[in-house]
């Protein structure tokens, strides 16, 4: 005889770990099938020569007031201790500055010429108006938006920041994804209140490092699972999800079975376990793009970063995210030490032993003196979210076509990034549980 769950959750990174904390705690009998011998996913830290890494550096955001939160509060019996970010540096033409989220900051920032920084508050205006005009921007681009009416450096700047939140450039990001941001989207009607926001508001307050790294908030989700409600089974790839009302979820060492099954792996791996999906329905979650990423960890003999953030490295090339997450955590790194992430982007079809050397020698032709100093290298390669938010992108739903088999992850779900935009999905789920009557 077959086990049988109220849920079975396929893959266990955080999203799965979220939907399976919390279909517990409404009193759900939960089997978690995860294909790697470890938890967590992409939200997972290991040691590497006396250094402890992420997998890719993490800042999460909307910790205090977002989806996470949301979730931390219902049903977290221990949470994370939570470091602020501090700032996002800007390193431009040599120079470094912090970057300018209000208008003030905006008129400072002169690592881009005057007249550029002119042009774009115009141009934000005026997307303001289109936006609230209620006019659909996410088959705009940005490219298509600013033209060709800017300087290189603003152009680089620009690229820049489409990369760090698409993973593609200006003319593959639509306006909206910008627009999208909690940032923009909680300002009020009230003119006044929406002047104070662009003109004073501080944008990157609240985010933060888990302290003891990625590591502690998957521990604060597996000691908050209420005993014997949970079982988690690692080193087991789901292979088959068959079955009209009950379904039968096989792996290589056993058959489960249960009601309701969540798949958080790739949807558009679903029809690799699903057979006979809806032909219509498979061609749309081949349409989902997601972007590989390349992250160097540096090990360094010294501290050489000394500011209270992170970095957002435009002079580099390829473009770099630089985080030096033991900052937020001495402990990461041994004594005396610090332990520094550099996050690219991969291009496709690329060869990567020559990505992985330029993207080193990227980090040297910026800060030479790093060189003399790495005692630890590690690299990775990774997916940070399921589906890019980029023109034409498509998103999966959190309803299959198959009755009881439901989808989570950053796939499923357009707002915010990684973490916060897994939690998001994760309450969109028990909200479509909730409506079907499953909790
Ligand atoms: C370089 C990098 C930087 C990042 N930076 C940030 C950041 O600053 N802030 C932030 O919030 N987020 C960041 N993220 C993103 C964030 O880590 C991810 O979006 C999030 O962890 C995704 O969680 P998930 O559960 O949806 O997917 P995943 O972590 O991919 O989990 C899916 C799980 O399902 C398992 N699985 C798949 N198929 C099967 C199967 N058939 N059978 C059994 N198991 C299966 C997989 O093994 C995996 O464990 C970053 C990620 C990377 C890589």
């Amino acid at each position: 005889m077959n086990e049988m769950y109220d849920v079975i959750v396929v893959g266990s990174g955080i999203s799965g770990l979220l939907s399976a904390l919390a279909l517990s705690k409404e009193g759900k009998k939960v089997l978690v099938l995860e294909r790697n011998d470890y938890v967590g996913g992409v939200c997972r830290s290991y040691n590497v020569e006396g250094y402890q890494v992420d997998t890719g550096p993490h800042i999460i955001t909307r910790t205090d007031h977002g989806p996470l939160r949301q979730l931390m509060d219902d049903y977290f019996d221990v949470v994370p201790n939570f470091i602020p970010h501090g700032e996002y540096y800007v390193r431009l033409n040599g120079r470094i500055k912090p970057f300018p989220w209000n208008l003030k900051g905006w008129f400072n920032f002169d690592l881009i010429p005057q007249i550029d920084r002119i042009y774009l508050i115009k141009t934000l205006f005026s997307v303001s108006y289109v936006f609230n005009s209620g006019e659909d921007l996410s088959r705009r681009s940005l490219g298509e938006l600013v033209g060709n009416n800017l300087s290189p450096p603003t152009m680089r700047f620009l690229n820049c920041l489409s990369y760090f939140m698409t993973g593609t450039s200006m003319d593959e990001t639509p306006v909206a994804r910008f627009l999208d941001s909690e940032h923009y989207k909680n300002q009020s009607n009230n003119l006044l209140d929406k002047l104070y926001n662009i003109l004073m508001k501080e944008g990157a307050i609240d985010q933060v490092y888990p302290k003891g790294g990625l590591r502690s908030l998957v521990n604060a989700t597996l000691s908050s699972l209420p005993k014997d409600q949970v079982e988690i089974k690692t080193g087991e790839a789901v292979t088959k999800i068959s079955g009209d009302t009950v379904k039968n979820v096989e792996t290589e060492k056993g058959d489960y079975t249960s009601d309701t099954v969540i798949y958080s792996g790739f949807a558009s791996d679903l029809p690799l376990v699903v057979d006979d999906l809806p032909t219509e329905y498979t061609n749309s979650l081949k349409k989902l793009y997601k972007l590989d990423t390349l992250t160097i960890w540096l090990g360094l003999d010294k501290k050489l970063f000394n500011r209270k953030g992170s970095e957002i490295w435009v002079d580099s090339d390829p473009y770099s995210w630089v985080v030096p997450i033991s900052n937020y955590d001495p402990l990461l790194a041994p004594k005396g030490k610090q332990l520094v992430s550099f996050a690219f982007r991969l291009h496709k079809n690329s060869n990567l032993n020559k990505e992985k050397e330029n993207a080193l020698n990227s980090i040297y032709s910026i800060m030479p003196k790093i060189e003399d100093h790495v005692e630890m290298k590690h690299y990775q390669v990774l997916v940070p979210e399921k589906a890019a938010w980029t023109i034409d992108t498509v998103f999966a739903d959190i309803r299959t076509p198959v009755k009881g088999l439901y989808l989570v992850g950053t796939d499923t779900e357009r707002r915010s990034m990684g973490i916060t935009r897994a939690s998001y999905s994760v309450l969109h789920l028990l909200s479509v549980l909730r409506k079907e009557g499953v909790i």
